[in-house]
């Protein structure tokens, strides 16, 4: 090692929400804190500056929500529907998506803070608005717990961070890649090497946060972990998310928790780049399938489109996507196609007055999607409106899979059809954390100096997950790093 730095308490490895969040919270304790970055300055910010910024919080009551919101004016708050999003619902939802496999401790530590997190944020300057993508929910009302956007989205959740941890003294050096972690004789982690543009060096703090993020950029560990069909997948967050630290941490005893063979992954465009970049970034999401059926290339349906609401089940499609072969098509009618979110590019679509003529386009079998759609239009019940505000009960019965809500026919031309991929987000695997966020050896007893947040913890989610859940949990598990980073450092 060519130098050492021990000159302050606290580390944190990784500059996207839950690294700022530790830092932050490791700052406002008094300690003296350093961020490593591994992208270079412009590209700062890691998957969290490619989301919408939409974040999932519990609350009783509309008025709750009014604090986070001030700008908006007396007259239209009035006028807005929100519905309330209790703890516990938020608990059940995060029960229900990892089909009870989440650990119990963990997603009830979220959702009972998740307020809390949401006023520390504000204490912090993290300002928030009414989440856009959903069209005239403004209108039409909010509910099912995602009411809230950062202001700029994800790049302006990472601005504001950033400028926060700085404001509190915040020490960040970017292109610095931690690589390992550096122990004491009596196994407490005390720092961390890293490779910079200058060489490799020694940070030595007294106290360790990792957040840097998943493995979802990483091939190798895709295909050891998920399999090998997710070697070639398209990656929709930053090419820096290698699961650098994982071993290292493993290394030193820390047990590694969660869903390692499962990740957050969503349908997007086909057009969208290999590794995700800031113009991609959120935008090719495509997950408007409520509306329309889905089909593989020989023109069949394979899931329930309706089952619930897109946020609830958008990982389970880009899964089952990936059972398809990574390649699905969206179909809507004239009446479907209203209700597409604002990421739907008209120009991207292949549009016909017949079926016949999408298929064409798309490279589906006519045959097989004229034999589909006739099935499902006979299977539609007409015994329920249809409502895209509610879980209708509009069911398609009889066919196989089945459509739970909001099944309409597929009669009205002009006929829409959106080619879909499957796209990975994030990896659920990870170490396992306590409330402190501090890493826990084999027995359960945590590593003295060494704490985790974000995407390098395990447990919260398996399978699926209610959107908006990565950034709380980034924040939450950030946060309680930094504050007891700090205390111990
Ligand atoms: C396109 C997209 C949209 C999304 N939309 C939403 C949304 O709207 N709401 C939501 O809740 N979640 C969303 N998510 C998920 C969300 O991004 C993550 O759950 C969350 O942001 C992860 O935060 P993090 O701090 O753990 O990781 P990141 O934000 O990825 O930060 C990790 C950082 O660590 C750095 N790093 C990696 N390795 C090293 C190393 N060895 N040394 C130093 N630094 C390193 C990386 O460069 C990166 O900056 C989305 C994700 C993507 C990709």
């Amino acid at each position: 090692m060519s130098k050492a730095d021990k000159a302050g308490k606290v580390v944190v490895v990784g500059g996207g929400n839950a690294g700022f969040a530790a830092a932050i919270a490791a700052a406002e304790k008094g300690a003296k804190v350093v961020l490593l970055e591994k992208a270079p300055e412009p590209e700062y910010g890691g998957n969290s500056r490619y989301t919408a910024g939409l974040i999932r919080f519990g609350f009783d009551d509309k008025e709750q929500v009014r604090k986070f919101v001030p700008q908006v004016p007396q007259a239209q708050w009035d006028k807005i529907r929100i519905n309330p999003y209790p703890v516990q619902k938020y608990i059940d939802d995060l029960k229900l998506k990892s089909k009870w496999k989440a650990d119990p401790e963990l997603i009830r530590w979220m959702a009972e803070d998740s307020y809390g997190v949401m006023e520390w944020f504000v204490e912090h300057n993290v300002q928030w608005t009414f989440l856009t993508y959903i069209p005239n929910a403004i209108e039409t009302g909010f509910g099912d717990g995602i009411v809230l956007e950062t202001v700029g989205g994800g790049p302006g959740i990472v601005e504001m961070e950033r400028a926060e941890a700085l404001r509190i003294g915040v020490e960040i050096r970017y292109q610095s890649t931690a690589y390992d972690l550096v122990t004491d004789d009596t196994g407490g982690v005390t720092g961390v090497k890293v490779r910079g543009p200058d060489g490799v060096s020694y940070v030595e703090r007294g106290a360790v946060v990792l957040a840097s993020g998943g493995f979802e950029a990483n091939p190798e560990m895709r295909t050891r972990y998920l399999g090998p069909g997710w070697n070639v997948v398209k990656v929709r967050g930053v090419r820096y998310n290698t699961g650098d630290l994982l071993d290292p941490a493993i290394r030193v005893g820390a047990q590694s928790n969660g869903h390692w063979a499962g990740c957050h992954c969503t349908t997007i465009d086909p057009t969208s780049p290999d590794l995700g970049t800031l113009e991609s970034s959120d935008k090719t999401n495509k997950i408007s399938f409520n509306w329309g059926i889905s089909v593989n290339a020989a023109g069949e349906r394979f899931i329930d489109e309706g089952k619930d609401w897109n946020t609830k089940m958008y990982v389970s499609v880009g899964n089952a996507v990936s059972e398809q072969g990574g390649r699905a098509f969206q179909i809507f009618d004239a009446v479907g196609v209203e209700h597409l979110d604002q990421r739907y590019d008209p120009d991207a679509a292949f549009i016909g007055d017949t079926l016949e003529e999408i298929a064409a386009q798309a490279g589906i079998d006519p045959a097989g999607l004229a034999h589909t759609v006739e099935k499902f239009n006979a299977a539609v019940q007409d015994d329920k409106p249809f409502d895209p505000t509610v879980l209708d009960g509009r069911a398609a019965v009889g066919v196989s899979p089945v459509k739970t809500n909001w099944a309409t026919r597929i009669e009205q031309p002009p006929f829409v059809c959106y080619e879909v991929v499957t796209g990975i987000t994030f990896t659920f695997g990870g170490l396992r954390v306590d409330r402190n966020a501090q890493v826990l050896d084999q027995g359960n007893v945590p590593i003295r100096g060494l704490y985790a947040a974000g995407e390098m913890t395990g447990g919260f989610f398996y399978y699926q997950y209610p959107a908006g859940s990565g950034l709380m949990c980034g924040a939450l598990t950030g946060r309680a790093a930094g504050w007891h980073a700090a205390a111990q450092g």
